[in-house]
């Protein structure tokens, strides 16, 4: 599968296969080079080469004063060395690649590192003894704080099929909110001049369309897949779309963004999707005869009792809906080619 337009995504640079290990070693991991790499034009960053640790160099860890300490509470202190505390040094380089990274649509980080772990990091204490593995990288952490609906994973859960969809997924929606809805990402501000409700811009449509416009036409099509992750969060952000005229066009910005890059953090249940697929298949149903509808019913079935792929229910309804004049059932983005069928999900 050639991919015309590659999504720019972050990465630890040791999983590009670099050399940039403390130990002088890489962990390069071939599902990110050489599968996602098929639709990913890769950013990778060494925050510990980048503010002059070199290579090799000596190890590093995460100290907290007491077990329980909140995770913010953390310092990054040589393992050999405790005067060595490099906590405000990768804190400030995490900073200053801010403006490099606006145009990042998703973040891989390396598991297990004091500065690039999103989770499960082991902490210790001063004494030397590990206390706990609550720990998040301080260059990760500092990236969550300023991108927070920025879809993140690790290099390693990566290699599991359902999350590594589930991360695609998050990737494609996020890109795809920064190409219709917001033409720009600046952290948590948003630049006021995309706000200008007179200002009408291609939604995802590729109509000129006002911010609200954009936004609910964005939701609309979505609408289904965001159904498939969770049903009463998704109805709960079709509630915030019905009042959004009492708030600002940058608060409706932040909070659409944040509820749907939420609801597609959940993965997908098979109930959820078959609750989804029939939905979809309801739109069609006037437009098919007795056996159709009976083939397609039984099709959703067999999905929901694991006897038939996600990918033969989506053949099924996209061979069906030319039949339909309804614009709504067209645009949704469930019935697009998901990560499976575009050849990202299997790997051997
Ligand atoms: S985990 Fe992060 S800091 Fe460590 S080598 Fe990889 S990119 Fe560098």
């Amino acid at each position: 599968m050639n991919f015309s337009r590659k999504i720019p995504v972050g990465i630890s640079q040791c999983a590009m296969g670099d050399a940039v290990r403390f130990n002088g070693g890489h962990k390069h991991s071939k599902v990110c080079t050489e599968l996602l790499g098929q639709c990913f034009d890769y950013v990778p960053l060494c925050p510990e080469v980048a503010i002059g640790m070199g290579v090799p160099r000596k190890p590093i860890h995460l100290l907290v004063e007491k077990d329980g300490a909140p995770v913010d509470a953390v310092r990054v202190i040589g393992v050999d060395d405790a005067s060595v505390d490099v906590t405000a040094p990768l804190r400030d380089y995490a900073d200053s690649v801010v403006p490099e990274l606006q145009k990042v649509r998703g973040y891989i980080f390396m598991q297990n590192s004091p500065s690039c772990g999103l989770r499960g990091v082991r902490r210790y204490l001063a004494n030397g003894h590990g206390i706990d593995s609550e720990g998040v990288g301080v260059f990760a952490r500092r990236l969550q704080q300023q991108f927070p609906h920025l879809p993140m994973e690790e290099v390693g859960r990566l290699n599991n099929n359902e999350l590594r969809e589930n991360f695609l997924t998050r990737v494609f929606a996020y890109d795809a909110w920064f190409r219709y809805v917001e033409s720009d990402h600046t952290g948590d501000a948003v630049a006021q001049e995309d706000y200008n409700s007179a200002d009408k811009r291609p939604g995802i449509s590729g109509r000129p369309l006002s911010f609200l416009a954009r936004v609910i036409e964005f939701y609309t099509a979505y609408k289904y897949l965001l159904m498939a992750h969770h049903q009463d969060k998704t109805r709960a952000l079709g509630k915030v779309l019905a009042d959004a005229k009492s708030m600002s066009e940058a608060e409706l910005a932040f909070e659409v963004r944040g509820r749907i890059m939420d609801i597609l953090s959940r993965p997908a249940s098979r109930k959820d999707k078959t609750n989804a697929l029939m939905h979809s298949a309801g739109h069609l149903s006037e437009f098919l005869d007795k056996r159709e509808k009976a083939e397609l019913k039984d099709l959703i079935e067999d999905y929901r009792v694991g006897h038939k792929p996600l990918s033969a229910v989506l053949t099924m309804l996209r061979h069906y809906l030319p039949r339909s004049p309804h614009s709504f059932i067209h645009s949704q983005v469930l019935l697009a080619a998901e990560p499976a069928e575009l050849g990202l999900c299997d790997f051997s």
